[in-house]
This record gives C-alpha cells, sequence and structure tokens, in this order.
C-alpha cells in the first residue's frame, strides 16, 4: 500500500472549485465574471515601458509604488493600503489577522464560497446566516452572530444584490465591535462604495480587485483599504507567509490601470446597459432574474441551473451552476459584449 504524505489536516480539507477555464475550444465565456472589454490602453503603455533587467531585482516588498497609485485614486494614503497577489490572498489572510483564535467570523449562507474554505484552512470557525427569503443579505441576522467579524459582500455573489451606501453605514455604525470586512469586488458596477467611510469607522475594511472591474484577472492583484491598524495587522500576517506578493510588473501595470477612470467608467457603462438589455430578455424566456448591481446576472429557471449549463456549453456557451439544493435552479450568467449577450440568447431560445 503506499503511504499518502497528506497531513491529515489537509486529507479532511474541501478546497475551492475555481470557475472552468477550459482550452480544449473556444467558448463564450460567460462563467467567471471577468470584464468583456479590454484592459485600459494606459495598461499597453505601462507594459512597453518596463524594464525587464527590473526582474533581476525583488520588488518593494509593500508594493509602494501602487499603494501611491491605490492611495490617490481613492483619496487615502499609503498607510491605508494593503495590497495582495488576488482579492483572494488578501481575504484569506484577514482570517489570521483578525479572526484566528477568537471567536471566528459570519457571513451569509449563500455567498462568495472562499470564505468558508479560508476559515477551514486557519482552522477558524464560523457562522453561515440565510438570506432572506428575496435573496437579499440579513444584516440584522449577520450583527447578532457571535463572531468577530463579518465577511460583507457587496454586491454579493451570486445574487448580485447590492446594499446601498446608507445601509451599509448603518450596519457598520451599529456593529462598532465587529470588523467589517467588505468584499466589494464588483463594486465598480454599483457605484454605492463605503470606501469613502474606512476614515470614520475604525471597524470597517474596504477590499477590492483588479480582476472584474479593471479587466485584469490575468494579472492577480486586489486590494485592502482601512484605517492604519487594521493595514499594519495585514502586513503583519503577510510577512508571515510570503514578503513579496505583488511582483514588479504587477505593480506598474494595476498602478497605471487605476489612474485611468475615466476609461474604466465608460467601459462599466457599457457593461451596465447591456446587463439591462440582458436580464429584460432572460425574464422574458421565463427566468427569473434579480436586479443586479454587478456584471452577472442570478438567473434561476424551472428546468434547474444544470440543464441550462449543459445546454449552453453544448451549443458553446460557458455560464456557472450548483449542485446545492438552495441554488439548484439558478445559473450564474456574467454580462459579456453585446455579441456575446446575443449568443447566449439565441442557444436559450433554441433550448427552451
Ligand atoms: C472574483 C471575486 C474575488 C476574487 O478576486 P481576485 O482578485 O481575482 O482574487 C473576491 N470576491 C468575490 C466576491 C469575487 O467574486
Amino acid at each position: 500500500m503506499k503511504k499518502s504524505f497528506w497531513s491529515p489536516f489537509l486529507s479532511a480539507l474541501t478546497p475551492y472549485t475555481a470557475g472552468e477555464q477550459p482550452q480544449d475550444r473556444r467558448y463564450v465565456k460567460l462563467n467567471t465574471n471577468e470584464n468583456p472589454y479590454p484592459p485600459s490602453p494606459k495598461v499597453k503603455e505601462a507594459l512597453a515601458a518596463f524594464s525587464v533587467d527590473r526582474l533581476r531585482l525583488y520588488p518593494s516588498p509593500d508594493a509602494d509604488l501602487l499603494r501611491d497609485a491605490i492611495a490617490e485614486a481613492e483619496g487615502v494614503s499609503r498607510e491605508n493600503v494593503f495590497c495582495g497577489n488576488g482579492s483572494d490572498e488578501v481575504l484569506a489572510l484577514c482570517v489570521p489577522a483578525f479572526f484566528k483564535g477568537g471567536r471566528g467570523a459570519a457571513f451569509a449562507d449563500i455567498t462568495y464560497s472562499f470564505y468558508p474554505v479560508f476559515c477551514d484552512f486557519f482552522s477558524v470557525s464560523y457562522t453561515q446566516v440565510p438570506l432572506k427569503e428575496d435573496y437579499t443579505m440579513d444584516l440584522a441576522g449577520l450583527g447578532k452572530a457571535d463572531a468577530d467579524g463579518v465577511f460583507f459582500t457587496n454586491p454579493n455573489a451570486p445574487t448580485g444584490i447590492g446594499v446601498g451606501l446608507e445601509e451599509t453605514e448603518k450596519f457598520v455604525a451599529e456593529n462598532p465591535g465587529k470588523l467589517i470586512v467588505a468584499d466589494e469586488a464588483y463594486m465598480g458596477f454599483f457605484g454605492q462604495s463605503a470606501l469613502p467611510l474606512t476614515k470614520k469607522y475604525p471597524n470597517l475594511l474596504v477590499v477590492k480587485t483588479f480582476s472584474k472591474y479593471y479587466a485584469l484577472a490575468g494579472i492577480r492583484c486586489g486590494y485592502a483599504v482601512g484605517n492604519e491598524a487594521l493595514i499594519r495587522g495585514l502586513f503583519a500576517a503577510k510577512d508571515c507567509f510570503n514578503s513579496y506578493p505583488v511582483d514588479a510588473l504587477c505593480q506598474a501595470v494595476c498602478a497605471a490601470a487605476v489612474g485611468d477612470k475615466a476609461y474604466y467608467a465608460a467601459a462599466a457603462e457599457k457593461v451596465k446597459s447591456e446587463r439591462s438589455r440582458l436580464r429584460a430578455e432572460l425574464v422574458r424566456l421565463g427566468f427569473f432574474v434579480p436586479e443586479s448591481a454587478s456584471n452577472f446576472l442570478f438567473a434561476g429557471h424551472e428546468k434547474g441551473g444544470e440543464f441550462i449549463y449543459r445546454g449552453l456549453k453544448e451549443r458553446g456557451v460557458l455560464v456557472r451552476f450548483w449542485n446545492t439544493e438552495k441554488l439548484k435552479k439558478f445559473c450564474r450568467i456574467t454580462v459579456g459584449a453585446p455579441e456575446e449577450n446575443d449568443a447566449l440568447l439565441s442557444a436559450l431560445r433554441e433550448m427552451l
């Protein structure tokens, strides 16, 4: 018999399943919420100006070049910004930095499915608070949970439903003893960011990513904004794990992107206008689709998510579905460029 070298701890874990990134044929890819439009032209300029010789040296361990660019774009100071290798890494580091050894974390039962994996990986307990009947988040329930903090995904995934700024502020203000980690991966498509509130509330940390709004999923970068004490906590956790998570090329590219507000605002407007068109067409085809504040739609159908997924895949269109009881009617459909959305709609018309 072959001995397994996996630790008993690892053997008992269930890792996160990333969305399919198939390389076998070309699909209309509406399954991982990437931006259908290219990154800013400033990114191309930054790449062309980047000296390969720079790669000989380690990057700044604290990503200072990028932190300064983010601080300027967000109207905060460098001391309020932490960068990581994808916002997944930033969110993961929050668990040992803020929740380990205490009362653990709370989050919705239907939300980003990486949070329970992070908690298990760091042996931190968690409470899952069910969404309300209408699929909105139960903020009162999250506030009452026996936990040191909350992963508050806004807009939520996979529902796409957003919480307005006023309600977010009330939630943060009413829970001064809980750290609210606002995961704003899709906030650019909603425009109700709690980031300015980080100056007023020491219990608020806002996490953003370059993967969706900035169309840079391939570069792997995300960041957190919060008061200095929280940011120092993230640095302490990072320096126990990986001193240089953000490489030099990534810093140059993301710094160029974050400065080009006009370009990205225009791209997001195009996504939002396609979002309304696509939602109306899906409703016409018999789908139940909550109003979305993000760049994807949460679409429920009588025939079930898996049926929709399989039929679409045969026709060259990828979406995401789940096997769980609560989500089995749904699939999550990324809003693509107009011609991609048209391909999705004609495949659905053929199937239904
Ligand atoms: C995509 C996504 C992330 C992760 O983004 P990366 O920066 O690519 O790691 C985090 N949170 C939510 C809710 C997401 O959908």
